[in-house]
């Protein structure tokens, strides 16, 4: 049986294992007491013996992660992550700062498979998924690192905005949003947590059927269904028509509201047919539209939309009755779009790999 990671599990089923190896079942909450304070090793639970711990790294593993790399913006407290995992992999993260309290944004996965034209995070490919437990290691590494210049920090919402698709690891991320809800765990509500999707259709029914109220995002960057499949493969698969039929079953049973993410792609997505589009789509009380202009990265060509075409675009959909906002990029100064350090860093490394 391959180990598992101890920071993926909750204190119950700790337990439940550390019974059946003959612990005394008071162990289990010196070890989920180690694992709240954040222990990177089995060598940190000073209060087990040696021989215990030996045998708990033969039962367990322990995930870990090193920063390799930390930017910090000039515009604002916007810091980006860069971790290594054990196996070489890296993921990033990034903190936030806004008028109600720090965000972080978190990886789900080691690469992606989604294949969308204008991210950075799937350009290399899908490596592997991350552990509940690799995903809320960043929360962990965040706070230790925030805390040593402000000691009162503390994380107030959470995004699954990183690097992956969070509904193709779900198992975990499901995981993940429990354990970073529990008590044990970072006590966040449901509501401060935000999952973003390309949308995957089945997965966004099984969510539906979870009864969590957490805020569901769903990137949305093209108004019908012929330009979604050239900007995100994902739509061959699951048509916009569907998605729409699920987002609107997801409303009328979460009464959730759901934010469409639409990065504003100059000469792309941006023109008056599309916000009219999106009007017929969109103007539904629980929806939300949120428009970013795009991020340009190194390999992808898209321009994001001037100033006064975002506005206009933004003034056609209000008009139509879409909730609709401009959303703040926030350090835009160090490559804060999705997967834009991870793949910097590889291209660093392979700068061959752009020519392809
Ligand atoms: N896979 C999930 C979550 C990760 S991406 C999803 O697709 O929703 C987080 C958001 O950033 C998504 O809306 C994604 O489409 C968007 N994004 C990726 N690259 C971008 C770029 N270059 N500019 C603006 N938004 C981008």
């Amino acid at each position: 049986m391959t180990p598992i990671d101890l920071r993926s599990l909750f204190p119950d089923e700790i337990k439940e294992i550390l019974l059946s190896h003959g612990y005394a079942s008071y162990r289990a909450g010196q070890i989920s007491a180690w694992l709240q304070k954040g222990a990177l090793s089995f060598d940190e639970m000073t209060n087990l013996s040696k021989k215990q711990r030996n045998e708990l790294s033969s039962i367990f593993t322990l995930s870990s992660m090193q920063r390799v790399e930390k930017i910090c913006s000039n515009l604002d407290e916007t810091t980006k992550y860069l971790f290594t995992l054990p196996d070489g992999e890296t993921v990033e993260s990034v903190m936030l700062s806004y008028e109600y309290g720090y965000t972080v944004c978190l990886s789900t996965q080691v690469g992606c498979k989604m294949g969308c034209s204008f991210c950075a995070s799937t350009k290399a490919g899908f490596v592997r998924n991350l552990s509940a437990g690799e995903i809320l290691l960043q929360m962990i590494e965040i706070t230790r690192d925030q805390q040593k210049t402000k000691p009162r920090f503390r994380i107030g919402h959470v995004v699954l905005m990183g690097i992956g698709e969070p509904l193709d690891n779900y198992d975990q991320v499901l995981r993940f949003i429990r354990l970073c809800h529990s008590k044990e765990g970072f006590g966040i509500s449901y509501r401060n947590i935000s999952l973003s999707t390309c949308g995957i259709i089945p997965q966004i029914e099984r969510l539906m059927e979870e009864d969590l109220p957490i805020t569901l995002s769903v990137s949305l960057h093209a108004s019908n269904s012929a330009l979604r499949s050239k900007l995100m493969p994902v739509n061959l698969r699951y048509p916009l028509p569907d998605l729409m039929q699920v987002c609107h079953r997801y409303v009328e049973k979460t009464k959730r509201k759901i934010s469409f993410e639409y990065a504003v792609m100059q000469g792309v997505n941006d023109n008056d047919t599309c916000a009219d589009e999106l009007i017929a789509l969109l103007a539904v009380p629980l929806f939300h539209l949120n428009l970013i202009p795009v991020n340009p990265t190194r390999e992808t060509g898209f321009k994001p939309a001037s100033k006064k075409s975002l506005s206009h675009f933004c003034h056609r959909l209000t008009q139509g009755k879409v909730n609709v906002t401009v959303r703040r990029t926030l350090g835009a100064d160090i490559d804060a779009a999705c997967g834009q350090l991870r793949r910097n860093k590889q291209l660093q490394k392979f700068p061959g790999e752009l020519a392809k």
